[in-house]
């Protein structure tokens, strides 16, 4: 029996998944390159320290990664990397659930279900799919259908949560609509998500430009930071980092976006707020300087336990094929609850 009404208000509903007291959330990570400290800074660490206050499921999402043109090798290859990354950074297998998302077939399941809620020039209205289909002149089906499979992804596992940052709202606010929709439709299904947001402090810039994010296809690697860097590289990344015109070390998000986001890393790093942090430095070399101290004190045990760990390969895939036995327990009660709502199923 669903009790609970559906909602557009923005509290989590649940409808007819398994009642839990702690709140439920899902983070994916597209095995599309290798992460960076904004990755860990924005999606790692609060995932990882989030571990200890929600139920959390983590899982690679390989599926969407062959949206765009890719490289079967390359794909296999980064989707172990993060996950052993994960597992280097703090995620613990016995309290978070991570799994590889092409090794639990219901995503695809739910998604086919879903793509019949959903309507095409919704589909067609992201931003994100007008973006990218204009900038390519091939198009995969799947880069049109992508946020109906992320709909999928969170409705399958009852989450209450989902981190999102601006770049994903959208999608967050279809799959919403998509939920509220079909339980309108066919009786309480779904469990109605809310998106919480990131801190915008959380945002690692680019460090050779500083007005754009840090990320894994960056025009210049030397603005992005790899999690795998040798320590060196690290520091003569961080050495070379554009500053602005001045002297003296401030914090100042406008005109000094250079020096603003070195002293949010370094704040992310040590804790304290970057603009008190500005009054310890005389000048940029020697702010760089500490930055790259704190990278590599934040990044050496985690560089540390990923050697280990990918000395182990078999360890992590047998936690990954752990992780997809479980989340397929309570993905195919979703989808049972779909097939039955929808007309498939008599019970
Ligand atoms: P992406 O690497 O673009 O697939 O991003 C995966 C997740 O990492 C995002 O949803 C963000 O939470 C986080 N992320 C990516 N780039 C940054 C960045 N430069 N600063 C902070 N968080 C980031």
């Amino acid at each position: 029996m669903h009790t609970s009404t559906p909602t557009t208000a923005g509290g989590p509903t649940t409808a007819g998944g398994p009642t839990t007291s702690r709140v439920r959330r899902i983070t994916g990570l597209k095995p599309t390159g290798h992460l960076h400290l904004g990755n860990l800074t924005g999606a790692i660490r609060p995932v990882v320290d989030g571990q200890y206050r929600a139920e959390t499921i983590v899982f690679l999402a390989d599926l969407h990664a062959l949206t765009v043109t890719h490289q079967p090798e390359r794909i296999r290859g980064l989707t172990l990397e993060q996950a052993t990354m994960l597992l280097a950074a703090g995620l613990d297998p016995d309290r978070a659930l991570l799994y590889v998302q092409s090794q639990v077939p219901e995503h695809t399941e739910l998604h086919y279900l879903l793509e019949c809620a959903t309507g095409y020039g919704e589909a067609q209205r992201m931003i994100q799919f007008r973006e990218k289909s204009a900038e390519r002149q091939q198009v995969r089906l799947s880069l049109l259908s992508y946020p109906v499979l992320m709909a999928a992804d969170i409705l399958l596992h009852d989450v209450h949560e989902v981190p999102v940052g601006e770049d994903q709202s959208q999608h967050l606010e279809l799959t919403r609509t998509v939920a509220n929709r079909f339980n309108a439709r066919y009786g309480d299904t779904f469990t109605v998500p809310r998106a919480v947001h990131p801190a915008v402090s959380a945002r690692v810039m680019d460090l050779a430009d500083p007005t754009a994010k840090m990320g894994k296809t960056s025009a210049s690697p030397a603005g992005t930071v790899f999690l795998l860097d040798p320590p060196e590289v690290i520091r003569r990344k961080m050495l070379r980092a554009v500053t602005d015109p001045g002297r003296t070390v401030e914090y100042d998000p406008q005109r000094r976006p250079g020096v603003t986001n070195l002293l949010e890393i370094l704040a992310s790093c040590l804790g304290g707020s970057p603009a008190a942090l500005a009054a310890d430095y005389g000048s940029y070399a020697q702010l760089k300087s500490a930055v790259a101290e704190a990278v590599e004190g934040i990044l050496r045990p985690i560089r540390t336990r990923y050697t280990e760990l990918a000395r182990d390969p078999g360890y992590v895939r047998r936690v990954l094929a752990d992780g997809a036995e479980r989340a397929r327990e309570n993905a195919a009660d979703t989808v049972h609850r779909a097939k039955r709502a929808i007309g498939l199923l008599s019970h």
